[in-house]
């Protein structure tokens, strides 16, 4: 699809009309990506860095204008707005710009100087080269600068895709980055054609957040071009209640989890597991929270209508398989508009339970025992973060190391994704990617092995020809390798090794 959106969901006026990129001129783009990312990369770090040090002002000094952008485009309350994606995004740059040379410095290569002697190697971390960095429209700031701040640093260039559900926000963000040389940073508008189009334009590396859907697809066309792709997608995060919780914090927690930017979050909290004990009380105290939000202020639209479809689809489903509707899960409602929702839920095999739904809709299910909490957390395919809501940390430590996911929090949930030093990632269909923190220069740069020599023998020992002393070399060592052989065998071994050395050495 390449069809922008074009109507606010706050309020249905016409956004700006935005001109999509031809993709006759893709090709030319990436060679002038090529082009200009040789010289970026031949800067010194601190050099690139420097050449940052505009972007987080702009980012500061615009951050009211952004804010109000991104309400208009994807209806996310600005005070969210303001502090999820513009205060985020000041505390990336912030954090890159200092920590990027540490983080980038070469590694000694420790080498063993019997075996290897005179030998001298450095780990250095070289930029992949040329990035396709596709964004979705949830989190229209946040997201791609999480990306392309260290990408950039590490001394990439990068297309940037924003979805074509976001794309004023996608175009200001590359404007927020003016300063940095001619071709680093490009922007590609478009929709799932420009996307597919970018896997194959010869970019060195494509980072991909998105849905489980399309980033099948677009594993298959990193695939055929063998090229690496970093995979950031859905998820279907459970939030755990034991039965000792602070019930109050975990209710005001969990309501948050659930509903922040209506529930259009990776990391919201898509099912509550409650211990019976308390199940009542944590309840009844969601439903009284729940029950306070403001439409448009607190919890905003939904970004699209087809979102909206999906969730009064699964919250039908539920109803129609028994789940209990405690509030909202009107379905007369219609366009991009969905009520704060709570439903008490029995079976884990409903699409509102099994799949991700992402909307304002938060699920309880009651569970006997913390043990049971977490088979039925971890028996779902996603695997983004979860949460455990106890005062026992032992337990939850315990609990955590159990739990299927790339992030787990106790008494707390996703907020971690604002972090900078901290890694954001899944397992399962969540994907495999990696952002945020020294784990993500893994994807965005290579390790490169240079290695000196000042060893001036006409020979090492391995090199030809394979004589037999060189076996009887290669022999003693086993023997002196071994863990069951006796001191008198390995001194013997010593006296083998020595003589053949010597002779290794004549010959
Ligand atoms: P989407 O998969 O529909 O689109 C994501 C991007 O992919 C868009 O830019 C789109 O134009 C592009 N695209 C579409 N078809 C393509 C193709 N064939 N090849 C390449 N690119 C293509 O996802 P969405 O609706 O924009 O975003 C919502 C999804 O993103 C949810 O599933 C959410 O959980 C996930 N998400 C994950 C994270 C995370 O960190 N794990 C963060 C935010 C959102």
């Amino acid at each position: 699809m390449n069809s922008f959106a074009e109507l606010s969901p706050v309020d249905g006026a016409k956004l700006d009309l935005v001109v999509p990129t031809s993709l006759q001129e893709l090709p030319a783009m990436v060679e002038r990506a090529k082009q200009a990312q040789r010289a970026w990369a031949g800067l010194a770090v601190a050099e690139r860095a420097r050449a940052f040090s505009n972007v987080r002002d702009h980012v500061m000094d615009r951050g009211e204008e952004l804010a109000s952008l991104i309400h208009r485009e994807v209806g996310k309350p600005e005070a969210e707005a303001l502090l999820g994606e513009v205060l985020a995004t000041g505390d990336v740059l912030s954090f890159w710009i200092e920590h990027i040379e540490e983080h980038l410095e070469d590694l000694e290569l420790e080498i063993d100087p019997i075996s290897y002697p005179s030998k001298r190697g450095r780990i250095i971390r070289e930029p992949r080269g040329v990035l396709g960095v596709i964004m979705p429209w949830n989190f229209p700031l946040a997201l791609p600068f999480r990306t392309l701040v260290p990408a950039l640093l590490a001394g990439n260039a990068v297309i940037f895709k924003p979805s074509e559900i976001s794309p004023r926000t996608g175009a200001l963000v590359v404007e927020l980055f003016r300063g940095l040389p001619e071709g680093v940073l490009q922007l590609l508008q478009g929709g799932g054609e420009h996307g597919a189009a970018l896997c194959s334009s010869g970019v060195d590396l494509v980072v991909f957040t998105g849905s489980v859907a399309t980033g099948r697809k677009v594993a298959h066309a990193c695939a055929e071009r063998l090229i690496p792709c970093s995979l950031e997608l859905g998820g279907k995060d459970a939030a755990i209640v034991l039965a000792d919780a602070n019930l109050d914090r975990a209710a005001h927690g969990i309501v948050w989890g659930a509903l922040m930017n209506a529930g259009q979050n990776c990391g919201a909290v898509e099912r509550v597991y409650v211990e019976r004990k308390v199940a009542d009380a944590f309840t009844q105290k969601v439903v009284e929270i729940a029950k306070e939000l403001r439409p448009g202020i607190d919890v905003g639209p939904l970004t699209t209508k087809a979102q909206c479809e999906i969730v009064r689809d699964h919250v039908e489903d539920a109803k129609a398989q028994g789940a209990e509707v405690l509030l909202g899960g009107n379905s007369a409602v219609g366009g991009y508009e969905y009520p704060v929702t709570i439903a008490r839920v029995e079976r884990d095999d409903v699409r509102l339970i099994a799949d991700e739904t992402f909307g304002p809709v938060l699920p309880i299910l009651v569970v006997e025992t913390a043990e049971e909490a977490v088979a039925r957390a971890n028996a779902s395919r996603y695997g983004l973060t979860a949460s455990i809501w106890t005062k026992n940390y032992t337990l939850a430590k315990k609990l955590g190391a159990q739990i299927r996911a790339g992030v787990v929090t106790i008494n707390n949930h996703s907020f971690t994704g604002a972090l900078a030093n901290a890694p954001w990632t899944g397992v399962g269909e969540s994907g495999y990617g990696v952002t945020n923190s020294i784990h993500a220069l893994e994807a965005y740069t290579r390790p490169k092995l240079y290695l000196e020599d000042r060893n001036s023998q006409k020979r090492e020992l391995w090199w030809f020809p394979y004589t037999p002393h060189l076996k009887t070399i290669a022999l003693s060592f086993l023997v002196l390798r071994s863990g069951t052989k006796s001191v008198f065998v390995k001194m013997g071994a010593v006296f083998r090794l020595l003589g053949a050395f010597l002779k290794r050495w004549k010959t």
